[in-house]
């Protein structure tokens, strides 16, 4: 379960709507994000909790957009962080969050910051 975005540019890019949340096995947690690759210029849903996210198309490392906050973390930046505008927030677990901005992201296609993220609601 988790929420459907879909990423979109002024540029011409055309990009397939991406699935965010997912399960939060404790032996095995999924939950996928947006991730992209500069490489080839695509956008695709990545496990977060993956040792490393590949691009399915080139095989190059990804780029994850938005962030993870933990309640309990240490990292100062994550207890400062109070974005103005959220798409989406998903709640991973007791003290992870999951948070992609209302905001203009990097765009993989034509490399400008000029790409946002639609909600397009609920998959189960
Ligand atoms: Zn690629
Ligand atoms: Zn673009």
């Amino acid at each position: 379960m988790g929420k459907i975005v879909k990423p979109e540019c002024i540029c011409d890019a055309q990009f397939k709507p991406i699935l965010i949340g997912g399960g939060m096995n404790e032996s095995n947690p999924k939950v996928y994000a947006p991730f992209y690759c500069d490489h080839c210029g695509s956008i695709s849903q990545s496990n977060l909790f993956a040792k490393e996210n590949r691009c399915w198309r080139c095989r190059k490392k990804l780029t994850m957009y938005g962030r993870t906050i933990g309640y309990f973390s240490d990292d100062e930046s994550d207890r400062f962080y109070n974005p103005k505008k959220v798409v989406i927030d998903w709640i991973m677990g007791m003290d992870l969050q999951y948070i992609l901005e209302d905001k203009k992201y990097h765009c993989p296609s034509c490399k400008e910051k000029k790409l946002e993220f639609l909600n397009r609601g609920l998959w189960d």
